[in-house]
């Protein structure tokens, strides 16, 4: 096992009516901007809730944050914060609203190009406060450090990370998660599987511990991922579900284990280009992503074959190969689509996803770094 840091300060509350709890830990005096997105907190209640829970403390609203929010939007958000002298953020919505919010937390305390300390990933030293009301199981982003912004300018998708940048609180609400588009709750389990993958599915060092609580992570998805589907109240699921994705990004399962994250990192230029889901463009990329790293991830795709999907039959090669398909079928199973061309997005896809990984000096990439151009190509071109 590698040497590895473990802080994670996020409070989770989690359960029903759990949102009334906030006001314990939001101070008495606080300026409070709440951020929103296209309008779903509002209209099932959500925002309603959280004002009443908020009770005297002065309160500003911001909506409209876009999926997959976009950098020029958000700068609007800084200007308003600085103007009405807030001193706590309270995102309330989807992993997009919850990114925008840590992208605002950090960018409003920042002297110096905000832009160029997010896509040259500078280090924080101060970040605004922040909680949330997360509505969309899928990202991790109310446990982590993390978040993932667009500008629309560049035509360029990057995540950020700083420790700074932890909500302080997280309300997980499971029955908030019953308005959801069937669309989004297959998103979020999709996301949430491949964050998973993305920490396990590496070339293997001892790391038991890890790799059981992934297994089981996966494991968790695969059941109850389509029960979420078919059965959309069902409070068991929906909950289990909900912390599953939680648990898939809030670190734990990755310390001292190798990291990949190539598939996000690619994801995220066809997102930036071709406005595909994040899920969609996950689903696409991760088997051809397996299939060309075959060789390196070799002793984990045995594994990952036999303890997840209990393929024992047949020799190396063959499991291997069936594990990648079941990975497919999964995805196709939770009705997200697994070949580029299915989005009707052109084949020059692959040659424009491939400028901006050099543009954006994203490359090389994988726990090997060993992802380089002509990997990327082979990978963009088996998804397509
Ligand atoms: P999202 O973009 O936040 O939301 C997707 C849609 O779901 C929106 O239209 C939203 O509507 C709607 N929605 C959310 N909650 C709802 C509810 N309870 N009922 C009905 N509709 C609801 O989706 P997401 O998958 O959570 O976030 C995706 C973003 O997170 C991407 O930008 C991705 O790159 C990023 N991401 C971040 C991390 C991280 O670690 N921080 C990890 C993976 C991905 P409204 O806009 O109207 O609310
Ligand atoms: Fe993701």
């Amino acid at each position: 096992m590698f040497n590895f840091d473990y802080y994670n300060p996020t409070r989770v509350l989690f359960g029903t009516q759990r949102i009334a709890d906030i006001g314990q830990y939001i101070p008495a005096n606080a300026r409070v901007l709440i951020t929103y997105g296209g309008g779903s907190a509002k209209k099932f209640g959500t925002i309603d809730e959280a004002r009443k829970a908020l009770g005297d403390r002065e309160i500003f609203e911001f909506g409209g944050i876009e999926v997959n929010p976009h950098f020029e939007t958000l700068m609007f958000a800084v200007e308003l914060v600085k103007e009405k002298k807030i001193d706590f953020l309270l995102a309330v919505g989807g992993g997009s609203v919850v990114d925008a919010t840590k992208f605002i937390a950090a960018a409003v305390l920042y002297e110096g190009d905000v832009w160029n300390m997010w896509s040259k990933r500078l280090p924080l030293e101060k970040a605004m406060p922040l909680g949330c009301i997360m509505t969309l199981p899928a990202t991790g982003s109310e446990m982590n450090p993390t978040a993932v912004v667009t500008n629309v300018a560049l035509g360029a998708k990057m995540g950020f990370s700083d420790a700074h940048l932890y909500p302080q609180f997280a309300v997980l609400d499971p029955r908030k998660t019953y308005t959801l588009p069937v669309k989004q709750v297959s998103n979020g389990v999709v996301d949430a599987f491949v964050h998973v993958i993305e920490q396990y599915l590496t070339y293997p060092v001892y790391g038991k511990v890890q790799d059981r609580f992934a297994e089981g992570l996966l494991l968790t998805l695969i059941e109850e991922g389509p029960k979420a589907l078919t059965d959309p109240e069902n409070y068991d699921v929906r909950s289990t579900v909900t912390w599953s994705a939680t648990l898939a990004l809030n670190g734990l399962i990755g310390v001292g284990v190798p990291q990949d994250w190539a598939t996000h990192r690619i994801g995220h230029q066809l997102t930036a280009l071709y406005h595909l889901d994040h899920a969609e463009t996950l689903a696409v990329l991760l088997p051809s992503l397996l299939q060309v790293q075959r060789e390196t991830k070799r002793l984990k795709l045995l594994q990952y074959a036999e303890r997840v999907w209990g393929l024992t039959g047949g020799d190396e090669e063959t499991r291997i190969t069936a594990a990648i398909d079941k990975t497919r079928d999964f995805f196709d199973d939770m009705g997200v689509k697994t070949r580029i061309s299915a989005y009707g997005v052109p084949e020059k896809v692959i040659e424009e996803v491939l400028e901006n990984l050099t543009r954006f000096n994203l490359l090389p990439m994988g726990e090997h770094k060993d992802i380089d151009l002509v990997a990327a190509r082979r990978i963009l071109s088996l998804s397509y």
